[in-house]
């Protein structure tokens, strides 16, 4: 099999599902199964366009087709779990093939529908006011199953996604092979441009400069949380051997390679990283950036003592920003009622069935 690559190799094997895959590594594998290569078009457009969950649905293939190609997985995880918030933001548990738990949510707006996608079972970064923190790392999700989730919103919405953000579950930086591949299928096969996805990262040594080689144009959003070094290891014990000044060096570069402004997300927590003097630091650390800072304020979690700022706390922090002409953003989470707030639906599910599980969830809000 000359020229053929590792990854081509990889794809070709049948245990790799099919989902993420683009037109021509379908034809391959179609090609490897004995058929012709023009069935890649074909399961290209009942994966991505009719959102097949087996391939016994192509009814454009043979009955005895079908049946030779019974073992063949998509990679289409089960919804276990739905609840529906009175915003309209819906919230998934989907169980994965291996029985692992993953949060996903759907949030529509007049204009959108956004997917908050998780790149992670758990995650191994721990900050402090996370519940998918608090419950540590299980394992990395693969592209098929970032892609799975984005499917199974479009389908129990019955209408078009447009945009994605990696906030849910897991570090998607620390995942970066499977959410670049991903990224990549989602604009190629699904059609949903690079700048409508969002990537959200706390950050880790050296991966935001990899990032940027990939010259992706979705948006970087970087957790900052704190406006200096100390408060920033405190709430995020990876930071202590990761130097703000490294992250936001690596901020600099990303920019200069992609050309793209980035997005700063900052947890507001009451009497924690609100005050005054915190809002004037981190409008000097931003100082130089194209950048966009978007204030969340703190969604309460059981096992974190954190609170959330009221109103004029708020408010406070936004004006001394905006008084030294930092844009901002204040970005109320979606689907609270429906558990929106990190991970706390798959935990809750979890509880009775494995005490053990803690979880992760989204922050996302628009
Ligand atoms: N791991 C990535 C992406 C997932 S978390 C990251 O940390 O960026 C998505 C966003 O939700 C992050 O900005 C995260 O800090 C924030 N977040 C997590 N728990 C939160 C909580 N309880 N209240 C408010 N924001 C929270
Ligand atoms: Fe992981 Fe992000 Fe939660 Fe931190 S905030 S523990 S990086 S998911």
């Amino acid at each position: 099999m000359k020229n053929t690559t590792d990854a081509n190799l990889l794809d070709l094997q049948t245990s790799v599902p099919l989902l993420g895959l683009s037109e021509s590594e379908l034809s391959a594998r179609a090609v490897a199964w004995g058929q012709p290569s023009y069935r890649g078009k074909q399961l290209h457009q009942w994966i991505y366009q009719k959102g097949a969950r087996s391939l016994t649905e192509i009814t454009v293939f043979s009955k005895a087709l079908r049946e030779e190609l019974t073992d063949i997985c998509i990679g289409r995880s089960r919804v276990v779990h739905r609840a529906t918030a009175t915003d309209k933001t819906i919230k998934y548990l989907l169980e994965l093939n291996d029985g692992q738990i993953i949060e996903t949510v759907g949030i529509p707006t007049e204009k959108r529908l956004t997917v908050c996608v998780s790149s992670q079972v758990g995650c191994a970064m721990g900050c402090d006011f996370c519940a998918t923190g608090k419950g540590g790392f299980v394992r990395h999700l693969s592209p098929s199953e970032i892609l799975d989730q984005i499917l199974t919103v479009r389908e129990d919405f019955g209408r078009r996604v447009s945009h994605v953000v990696f906030m849910g579950m897991g570090e998607p930086l620390a995942n970066l092979d499977s959410v670049v591949r991903a990224t990549h299928s989602i604009g190629r096969d699904l059609e949903i441009g690079a700048r409508n996805i969002t990537i959200s990262t706390v950050g880790l040594p050296g991966k935001i400069r990899q990032l940027a080689r990939y010259k992706l144009q979705s948006t970087l959003a970087v957790s900052l949380h704190a406006p200096n070094q100390k408060l920033r290891s405190q709430l995020i014990p990876t930071a202590e051997s990761y130097s703000l000044d490294a992250l936001l060096e690596e901020c600099r570069d990303y920019v200069r390679q992609t050309g793209r402004r980035l997005s700063f997300e900052y947890a507001l927590l009451a009497g924690t990283n609100d005050r005054p003097e915190h809002a004037t630091q981190l409008a000097q650390l931003t100082r130089g950036f194209q950048c966009h800072v978007n204030l969340i304020p703190y969604n309460p979690i059981r096992e974190a003592p954190y609170r959330r700022p009221d109103r004029d706390r708020i408010n406070q922090f936004v004006r001394l920003l905006q008084q030294r002409h930092v844009a901002v953003s204040v970005r109320y989470s979606r689907g609270l009622d429906a558990d929106a707030a990190c991970g706390q639906l798959r935990r809750r599910k979890r509880a009775s069935l494995n005490p053990e599980i803690e979880n992760c969830s989204t922050n996302i809000s628009l």
